[in-house]
C-alpha cells in the first residue's frame, strides 16, 4: 500500500461501508467525513493537519461508518494496522483490555443513536502535548517505513584505525536518514522507534545488504588485505526469530571471508543470555566476531564480559573525552582496558578526537581507535574510492 497519498478537492479516500485496512493521518489539507442515514447524508465534521481518520475501524475491523472526501487538494499518511496493533499487543495487558472495553463502549454509543442523527466523529484534534508527540511518532515511523520502501536511508562508514599496525583496516557501519523538511534524523532516535515495532527487521536487512554490497565490491576491486565492517545490531535485533540465520545465509552467499563481516551489540537491560549466548555462537561458529558496544555506559553488567565471550569491547566515547581532564576516567579507561585484554579480547575506543588521546592509548595497549580524528562517517563510494587508492599505493611500492 502506497504509505502517502495526495488527494484533489472532493476526491474520496474511502467509502462508507469499505473494509477498514489502516488508518490516516492528514498531513496538509482537509477532509470531510460524510455518512448516509436512510436518504439522509450527514456530515461528522472536518478533519485537519495532524488529526486521525478511521483509527477506530483499524482497530477493531469494522467497516468504515463514513465517507472520508477531500475538502481541498490534500496529502495524507497511511498508518498501517501493525504499527497500532503491535504496540496493542506488547502493551501493558491492563491497558489492552481498557482500550478493547472502549471501543465496545463507543461502538455500543454510536449504534444506539437514532439513524438519522449526526454521528460524533470517529477523530478529533488534542492540544494534549503527550498526545501531539504520539502522533509526531506515527508519522516518524510511517516516514521511516516509506523511507525503507524508496531506499533513501543511507549507509555511512566511519573509519576504525588499528593502532599497532598504524593504518585503517575496519569500518562501522552507521545509518543515515535525511528526512526532508526536517533534516537528519539520528538513528539514536530512530531505531529507537523502529525497535517498538517490527520496522527493526528491514531497518536491519536494509544496513547488512548494503555493508555486504561494499564488502563484494570491496574484495572484487582487489582490496587486500579486505577490511572488515562492523554493522550495529540492538539486542532486541539479534534475537529476533530468523536474525542470526539471514546474516550467516547473507554472509555465506556472498562468499566473504571470516572476519569481514563483525557485528556491534550494545548492551541493553533486557539482554537475555540464553538466546543472545545461542545466537552469538551460532555466527562465531560462521566467522562472525562481537563487539560490545558502548562499554562503561547505560547498562554496562560486567557479566556479559565473561559469560558471552565477545572479541572486542569498545570503550564509550564518554572515556575518551574526558581522558585528559578526569584522572578518574582515565583510570577507568586503564581499567576496562586491563580487564578486556584479562579477557582476550581487543579494545576499541569510540570518540578519538584529538592526538594526545590517540597517544595515551596507543601507551595503554589500545587496538584501535574510531573517531573524528580519524575520520567521519563517509559514503559508499568514498569508502571504495579510498580503499582503491590505498591498494594501488601500497601496489606501487611493491613494485
Ligand atoms: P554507536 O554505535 O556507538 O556509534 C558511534 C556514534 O558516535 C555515531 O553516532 C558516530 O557518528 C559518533 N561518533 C563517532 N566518532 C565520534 C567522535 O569523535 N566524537 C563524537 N562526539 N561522536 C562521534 P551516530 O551515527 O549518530 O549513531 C548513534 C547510534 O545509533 C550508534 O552508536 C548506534 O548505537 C546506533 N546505530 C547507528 N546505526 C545503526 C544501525 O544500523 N543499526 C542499529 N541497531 N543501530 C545503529
Ligand atoms: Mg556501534
Ligand atoms: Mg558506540
Amino acid at each position: 500500500m502506497a504509505v502517502k497519498r495526495e488527494l484533489f478537492a472532493g476526491e474520496v479516500l474511502y467509502r462508507q461501508g469499505d473494509p477498514s485496512d489502516c488508518a490516516w493521518l492528514v498531513e496538509h489539507g482537509s477532509v470531510e467525513l460524510v455518512s448516509v442515514q436512510g436518504r439522509r447524508e450527514i456530515s461528522h465534521g472536518v478533519l485537519g493537519a495532524g488529526e486521525l481518520i478511521g483509527e477506530l475501524g483499524m482497530l477493531d475491523g469494522a467497516p468504515r461508518s463514513a465517507t472520508a472526501i477531500a475538502r481541498g487538494d490534500c496529502v495524507l499518511l497511511a498508518i498501517e494496522h501493525d504499527q497500532f496493533l503491535a504496540r496493542l499487543d506488547s502493551s501493558d495487558p491492563i491497558v489492552r483490555t481498557l482500550v478493547d472495553n472502549l471501543l465496545r463502549h463507543v461502538r455500543n454509543i454510536i449504534a444506539s443513536l437514532p439513524a438519522d442523527s449526526a454521528l460524533p466523529s470517529e477523530d478529533s484534534a488534542s492540544d494534549d502535548p503527550s498526545e501531539r508527540g504520539g502522533i509526531e511518532k506515527i508519522r516518524l515511523e510511517t516516514q521511516l517505513r516509506d523511507a525503507l520502501a524508496t531506499g533513501t536511508l543511507e549507509v555511512r562508514y566511519q573509519p576504525l584505525y588499528d593502532i599497532p599496525a598504524g593504518r585503517v583496516t575496519s569500518y562501522e557501519a552507521l545509518v543515515r536518514w535525511d528526512l526532508p523538511g526536517r533534516g537528519a534524523v539520528s538513528p539514536a532516535e530512530f531505531i529507537k522507534l523502529a525497535e517498538e515495532t517490527s520496522l527493526i527487521v528491514p531497518v536491519g536487512e536494509y544496513v547488512l545488504d548494503r555493508v555486504i554490497d561494499v564488502l563484494v565490491k570491496l574484495r572484487e576491486s582487489g582490496a587486500a588485505p579486505l577490511p572488515s565492517i562492523a554493522v550495529n545490531l540492538s539486542a532486541k535485533q539479534l534475537v529476533e526469530p530468523g536474525m542470526a540465520r539471514q546474516v550467516v545465509s547473507r554472509v555465506q552467499k556472498a562468499g566473504l571471508p571470516a572476519g569481514a563481516l563483525k557485528l556491534e551489540v550494545t548492551e541493553s537491560r533486557m539482554l537475555d543470555y540464553a538466546p543472545v549466548d545461542a545466537v552469538m555462537q551460532h555466527c562465531r561458529k560462521h566467522g562472525i566476531p562481537f563487539a560490545l558496544d558502548d562499554f562503561g555506559t547505560g547498562y554496562s553488567n560486567l557479566t556479559h564480559l565473561y559469560r558471552l565471550g565477545f572479541e572486542f569491547i569498545k570503550v564509550d566515547q564518554a572515556f575518551a573525552r574526558h581522558m585528559f581532564d578526569s584522572p578518574r576516567a582515565m583510570a577507568v579507561v586503564e581499567a576496562i582496558v586491563g580487564m578486556a585484554h584479562g579477557i582476550g579480547a581487543e579494545v576499541i575506543t569510540e570518540g578519538v578526537e584529538t592526538p594526545q588521546q590517540l597517544q595515551r592509548l596507543r601507551e595503554l595497549g589500545v587496538r584501535y581507535a574510531q573517531g573524528y580524528l580519524i575520520g567521519q562517517a563517509q559514503t559508499a563510494a568514498a569508502v571504495l574510492s579510498g580503499e582503491a587508492a590505498r591498494a594501488g599505493e601500497a601496489g606501487a611500492r611493491g613494485r
